[in-house]
């Protein structure tokens, strides 16, 4: 990205939580009283680049970090059309390229699949976008640590100032209450999927019995950030537990307060993960 002035950047975080409001703000249809003079904001077309250059990269950073192997997929809403959202091929994340990513609508029809397989489980991805008009980007993994989280019954809550976004308690969605007792496991239509959006409620994360979980964010890097201090938090939980004394969880005010700070802030951690994926790629 080129040189942007700090009023500008603020102006693009204030435009990413406004939901659906986001494309049209974005595009410039809506400027705050005495910027109208100042450089053109990004465009809907340059917004979108942007949102697709970061979803490969999101691809990429999630498979380096140990979140994703070769399942898991993260997508993002689109910028021009917030009814539509792009998502890779049925492909392992860290051999994601440009030419994977694929448009779909919010009834999980693809704009133009040229042949190309989508993955399994892409209702996770429509199905909270339809209930979370604030959600940019989903995360669906296996994220190994968030596991014991969601078979026991200790809830996953946050120990670590990282991961306020948790607030008082991860939600767990239970397949059995909705798919019977026979199923797979997996989310494979659109009943499972509005099933698991209703856990997720307005929360951040939500585990999924048996599975892994599901993380949203109100852009693709914040939701890449809840999903590593996720797997984190989970890592540090467990061994809390382990020690065996009574642990202080993060209170309601500290967790909502440190989860805000995460969003503003989360372009620091984004740059080195970025580059270490990036090297770890080209050694391959
Ligand atoms: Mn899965």
């Amino acid at each position: 990205m080129t040189a942007v002035d700090p009023g500008q950047v603020m102006l693009m975080r204030r435009c990413r939580r406004l939901a659906f409001a986001a494309a049209v703000c974005i595009s410039g249809l809506v400027v705050p009283p005495g910027r109208a003079q100042e450089a053109p904001t990004k465009t809907a077309e340059q917004e979108e680049a942007e949102r697709i250059s970061d979803l490969v990269l999101a691809n990429h950073i999630l498979a380096d970090q140990g979140i994703v192997d070769g399942f898991g997929h993260v997508s993002v809403r689109s910028a021009r059309n917030p009814g539509h959202y792009f998502i890779s091929r049925s492909r392992a994340p860290a051999l994601v390229t440009a030419d994977d990513i694929m448009e779909f609508d919010l009834d999980d029809q693809p704009i133009d699949a040229r042949g190309r397989a989508p993955y399994l489980e892409r209702f996770i991805h429509s199905e909270i976008y339809k209930a979370r008009p604030d959600v940019q980007s989903v995360i669906h993994t296996h994220s190994p640590a968030v596991i014991p989280f969601g078979v026991s019954d200790v809830p996953l809550r946050p120990v670590s100032h990282m991961a306020g976004f948790l607030l008082t308690q991860v939600p767990v969605f239970e397949i059995r209450s909705v798919g019977g007792t026979e199923t797979d496991m997996l989310i494979r239509n659109k009943a499972l999927g509005a099933a698991l959006a209703r856990t997720l409620g307005n929360a951040t994360v939500a585990l999924m019995r048996g599975h892994g979980d599901v993380v949203v964010g109100q852009s693709i890097r914040t939701a890449v950030a809840h999903a590593i201090y996720t797997e984190l938090n989970a890592r540090l939980e467990a061994e809390a537990l382990r020690m065996g004394g009574k642990i202080t969880y993060l209170n309601e005010a500290e967790a909502a307060k440190t989860g805000q700070q995460l969003d503003q802030l989360v372009d620091r951690p984004w740059e080195i993960w970025k580059i270490q994926a990036l090297s770890h790629t080209q050694k391959n």
